[in-house]
């Protein structure tokens, strides 16, 4: 019986071994087919899916205005304090007190790309970018502040 259980193991190894080793087989006889990205080499020409989460950004235009109210509803959507907004109050034209953001601060190390910050925002303020190389030396570079200097709230938006 251990005999026979001995040898029915090893035939299905070499079963098995011979499985995989067609697969490999085909793979190298048929290039186009491989799926498989050889990263990083090919950094230059990586496509990632659109909707691939890679970290939370504001974007600007060629003015340096973004869409950021400062309302903080993304900041109490985030289910783990992963942004923190700081205020201000900018004086309008008019000579009124209005509110600003003065910093979006977002801990990439702390994100779970769950979107729902992105959800919340009234404004499209924030949206999620591809990037995906976050590797750093230091964890405190992973603080970010997504609004950049000297920036100011796109004109219209409320
Ligand atoms: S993606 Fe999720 S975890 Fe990351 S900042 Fe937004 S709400 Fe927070
Ligand atoms: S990013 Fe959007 S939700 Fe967050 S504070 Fe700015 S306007 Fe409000």
């Amino acid at each position: 019986m251990f005999i026979k259980n001995y040898i029915s193991e090893i035939v299905q190894a070499i079963k098995s071994l011979l499985k995989g080793m067609k697969m490999t087989g085909y793979y190298f006889t048929h290039h186009k087919e491989i799926i498989t990205e050889q990263y990083p080499d090919n950094r230059n020409t990586l496509q990632l899916a659109e909707r691939f989460r890679g970290e939370v950004i504001m974007p600007h235009d060629e003015n340096n205005e973004h869409a950021c109210t400062g309302c903080t509803a993304c900041e109490l959507a985030c289910p783990n304090g992963t942004i923190k907004i700081i205020t201000k109050h900018d004086i309008t034209p008019e000579g009124k007190k209005k509110k600003a953001i003065d910093a979006f601060i977002y801990h990439l190390e702390l994100c779970t790309m769950c979107n729902l910050c992105i959800e919340a925002c009234p404004t499209d303020a924030i949206k999620m970018s591809n990037a995906f190389e976050h590797s750093v030396y230091n964890r405190r570079d992973l603080t970010k502040i997504l609004n950049q200097p000297n920036s100011k709230i796109r004109e219209g938006i409320e």
